[in-house]
């Protein structure tokens, strides 16, 4: 089976005039039809730049400047979403009716001058062949599907009288008003609170669930990925360092950059605090970036003499799960154990 979208290469980059930002610097990545793929990481590491470049709404002065984005929602040949013109035709009919994204500011999302209803119409509509009334039932309908109470009297609401629960739900609520294929959720929950982040997982969770949809789930937030994912995209500086499905990243992580993430998950039931702590060391500027393997000066396993010199090999163990990391050729350190054989 085809996967529905399938990142090949990828490489965004920022032209600024203090010279060039490799925020995306080389990201395959591919999301299964059905399946939940999270990408997990620390802010800076171009997992946001990735979702926004399937979408075409990488701002200036960024460019995709390499690699493929393949869009096979049906039968026939997939898209190359790279070729499209970001402001044209195509590209506005795949975006919100084939795939949709929601973002982390719920509220700033939604414009303050219209309603609800309003909003969620004229995505309907945009997208659907509906007249006024039959997009007016949908909306309802798509308010009710989210777990907005009474929602005939909400659609007249503004989103400033509604909680940030509320509003991400009603972005949720356009997001599917065309039943797209791909749902693209950019830390959708991390402007929430504790308990509204978790009924926010749930609802995708059973809305994935009862769709079929396939989701591709940008978070900094382990806690989030290990409720959701069926797939994990582990990123650091613009690259992918390892793939895995979830049960493999979190019970035999093999990069060490994983492996400190994980470290820095407190205990279960500790509630608060579910976001990673720190890593010895700060995530260098994209601008800046470290010879050699992006991690190395802040990997306690580095090898002098190679790790600052050349770039991390690929090391591919099947088709979802790979690892950009020295330690991992030859079969050499496999697993949690980071000691390389006569060292
Ligand atoms: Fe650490 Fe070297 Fe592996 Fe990079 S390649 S993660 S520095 S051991
Ligand atoms: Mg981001």
């Amino acid at each position: 089976d085809e996967p529905l979208l399938a990142i090949d290469g990828l490489k965004t980059h920022f032209f600024t005039r203090e010279g060039t930002v490799r925020a995306v610097d080389g990201v395959s990545l591919t999301v299964p039809r059905g399946k939940t793929v999270c990408v997990v990481g620390e802010s800076g590491c171009g997992k946001s730049v990735t979702a926004r470049s399937v979408l075409g709404l990488v701002d200036e002065p960024g460019r995709i400047i390499d690699g493929r984005i393949a869009w096979q929602p049906g039968a026939g040949e997939p898209v190359d979403l790279t070729t499209l013109d970001p402001k044209g035709e195509r590209m506005r009919r795949i975006r919100g009716g084939e795939i949709s994204m929601v973002f982390q500011e719920p509220m700033a999302s939604l414009s303050p001058m219209y309603t609800i209803g309003d909003q969620l119409i004229e995505t309907i509509r945009l997208h659907l062949p509906l007249g006024k009334e039959e997009a007016r039932d949908r909306a309802v309908e798509q308010l009710r599907r989210v777990g907005i109470p009474r929602p005939e009297e909400r659609l007249d609401a503004y989103s400033f009288q509604l909680s940030g629960g509320m509003c991400q739900r009603v972005m949720i609520a356009i997001a599917l008003a065309a039943d797209p294929a791909l749902l693209i959720a950019d830390e959708p929950t991390t402007a929430l609170d504790v308990t509204t982040q978790a009924r926010i997982i749930d609802l995708l969770r059973d809305l994935q669930a009862e769709t079929g949809m396939s989701v591709l789930f940008i978070t900094h937030d382990l806690g989030v990925v290990a409720e959701i994912a069926d797939e994990v995209v582990v990123m650091y500086l613009g690259t992918v360092v390892e793939r895995g499905g979830v049960d493999e990243i979190f019970h035999d992580p093999k990069h060490p950059y994983t492996n400190a993430l994980l470290g820095s998950i407190p205990r279960m039931g500790a509630g608060a605090g579910r976001r990673l702590a720190t890593i010895r060391g700060n995530v260098p500027h994209p601008s800046d970036r470290p010879a050699g393997c992006p991690f190395h000066p802040r990997c306690d396993a580095a090898i002098g003499g190679v790790c600052d010199v050349s770039d991390p090999p690929h090391i591919v163990f099947g088709e979802a799960r790979s690892v950009r990391c020295v330690l991992h050729d030859d079969g050499a350190a496999v697993g949690g154990d980071f000691r390389v054989d006569g060292e």
